[in-house]
């Protein structure tokens, strides 16, 4: 018998979701922080633009709940805004006491405040930032938080297979035990009990061919939840951003919406601007519009790009502003305070996932869900720019609070059984693993992407079948590899983005199909919900979802 691994909380995902909640937990839990490769590697780590929150005092707690109601088209759960909302600042300043740095304004006058930026959908400047590199500002902030803290085992290269629940011992009181976890330095799947487990893997937009994501974005936890027996809500939601920088070597490289936020306009690769076209804000309406627009006029046209240029800005700010961006691009060739940079729409966020209440709570018992692999209700059919950092440190701290009420009464599960590798072989078809990775990666862009069709669903559909035929062969017969596990989740993914969309009989936020080209009014707004096999009902308590009557049964 080995060892099992034993915490009060384990926490897989050491994004700003997963690493707050750890810092909110009381310093007697004893808790595990997984993270599938480094520690800091994550969409946290690659956040530009910044935080929303209402810290100028000409602004108010309802314009921000309004912008943000605005952009998600009827399907934020007010409930779930309000909560985000309300408690911005507190987690802002949460933040400045970790010591991260914001940028200050200049002007002597004010240089004691943070510049605040504005995004697309924001009325009111209130984007608090580190520069143009944001992410890496807070997340090395809440790292080196987490070291300090002897409570907490920061385990890098520990990948997350699969949540065990109460029926794996033949138990019916549908709870969360641990998961099984393969730490990739010794190749071996080992058990980790929890009284607690939560899930803050972040995204799925790894999906998608095209990407401003890290690596990391496989979906690992909507499809950990899923297949443990939680709904998933809204995944046909996938946000693309406008502009991430046109070039090979550029991978994921992304040109921040503050660009744009700061005046940079965007361009036909003529030289001529097309936003008003399609929106009278321009360039700062919605991402949706924005990215729609983009790729309307690139296959209109059959440009590969479109330009974005600030070069009317002073060298000066541009340098100051958008130190990371500048100098990327100028690696690559590019100078911005000079010329006009390519740009094309790449996925970048999952506004839907494992649904849950204000507390992390989700269908299974003691298993919580925060950060981008949660779907709280709080973007609706489209997230507002800088929202979700926000919503990550906010839902963490709510969930640590529940978490701290119960740590005493909850119990360690008993031993649990071991992982069986007793059926498998090694394997040298990797071939197969990257071949369908690609494979799945370019048809979820070409038929489930910024525009859809029924037909081009369909299509889709078929294939991601097929590939999980093949995958459920592979899988149970050899020996588990990262990339095979990140290739099941992301199939697993595929097939709840693509169900979700072929059941939205019409267009809304980012959601949009020819064939329903407008939004439905005549009846109120809904979720989409899909429901495992594995689900029970009985012990559903609590769901952000606004209204279920578009509850869906699907076969898993
Ligand atoms: C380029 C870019 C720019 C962005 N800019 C902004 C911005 O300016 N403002 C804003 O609000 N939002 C921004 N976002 C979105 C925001 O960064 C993310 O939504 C947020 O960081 C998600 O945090 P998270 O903690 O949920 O997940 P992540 O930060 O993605 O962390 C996920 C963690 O889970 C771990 N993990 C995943 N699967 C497993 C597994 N199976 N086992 C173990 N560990 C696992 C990973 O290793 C990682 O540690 C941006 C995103 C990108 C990609």
């Amino acid at each position: 018998m080995h060892t099992q691994h034993q915490y009060d909380v384990l926490i897989i995902g050491s994004g700003a979701a997963g690493l707050s909640l750890a810092l909110r937990l009381p310093k007697r839990a004893r808790v595990a922080v997984l993270s599938k490769g480094p520690v800091k590697e994550g969409n946290t780590w690659y956040a530009q633009g910044g935080i929303s929150a209402v810290i100028d005092h000409k602004d108010s707690l309802d314009s921000h709940i309004s912008d943000t109601m605005g952009a998600g088209a009827g399907l934020c759960n007010p409930e779930a805004v309000r909560h985000t909302v309300e408690h911005g600042p507190e987690a802002v300043q949460w933040l400045i006491d970790l010591g991260v740095s914001f940028t200050r304004r200049e002007d002597e006058k004010h240089e004691d405040e943070f510049h605040l930026t504005r995004e697309g959908g924001h009325q009111h400047r209130r984007v608090i930032h580190a520069a143009d590199s944001t992410g890496q500002a807070v997340e090395t902030s809440l790292v080196e938080a987490v070291r300090a803290r002897p409570n907490i085992d920061l385990l890098e290269q520990h990948l997350a297979v699969d949540l065990i629940t109460a029926d794996r011992i033949g138990r019916k009181d549908n709870h969360c035990l641990g998961a099984y976890v393969l730490d990739r330095g010794k190749g071996k799947i080992e058990v980790f009990r929890a009284k607690f487990t939560v899930l803050a893997t972040g995204g799925a937009s790894k999906v998608y061919l095209y990407t401003s994501n890290p690596d990391t974005s496989t979906g690992d936890g909507i499809a950990m939840a899923w297949r443990a027996g939680c709904r998933v809500a809204n995944m046909e939601f996938n946000q693309f951003h406008p502009t991430c920088l046109y070039h090979p070597r550029a991978k994921s490289f992304l040109i921040t919406e503050a660009v744009r936020g700061e005046g940079g306009k965007l361009l036909l690769p003529s030289g001529k601007p097309f936003m008003q076209r399609y929106d009278p804000r321009g360039e700062l309406a919605p991402r949706d519009i924005v990215a729609r627009a983009i790729d309307n006029e690139m296959k209109r046209h059959g440009y590969d790009h479109v330009l974005l240029d600030i070069s009317h800005k002073s060298a000066d700010f541009i340098q100051k502003h958008f130190p990371t961006i500048y100098r990327r691009c100028l690696d690559l060739g590019f100078d911005l305070t000079r010329e006009a940079i390519p740009v094309v729409p790449a996925a970048h966020y999952t506004c839907g996932g494992v649904p849950t209440d204000l507390k992390g709570h989700t269908d299974v018992n003691n298993l919580y869900v925060v950060g981008e692999s949660a779907c709280t209700g709080l973007h609706g059919a489209n997230r507002m720019a800088s929202n979700s950092l926000l919503e990550c440190l906010v839902f963490a701290t709510s969930a640590a609070a529940d978490i701290s009420s119960k740590l005493d009464t909850t119990s360690l599960p008993p031993e649990l059984p071991e992982w069986d590798e007793s059926q498998v072989t090694d394997s040298d078809e990797e071939v197969v693993v990257s071949h369908n990775w690609d494979e799945l990666r370019r048809f979820m862009w070409d038929y489930v992407g910024i525009v859809r069709t029924d037909k081009r669903m369909e299509r889709a559909r078929r294939r991601v079948e097929l590939l999980q035929q093949e995958i459920q062969d592979y899988y149970g017969n050899f020996r588990v590899t990262s990339d095979l596990l990140e290739l099941r989740n992301l199939v697993q993914v595929a097939e709840l983005i693509i169900r979700s969309a072929q059941m939205r009989k019409e267009s809304r936020g980012l959601h949009y199909t020819l064939d329903y080209p407008e939004q439905n009014n005549d009846r109120p707004a809904s979720d989409t919900i899909l429901v495992p096999k594995k689900h029970d009902a009985g012990t559903v308590h609590h769901v952000a979802v606004k209204n279920v009557e578009q509850l869906s049964i699907v076969d898993n």
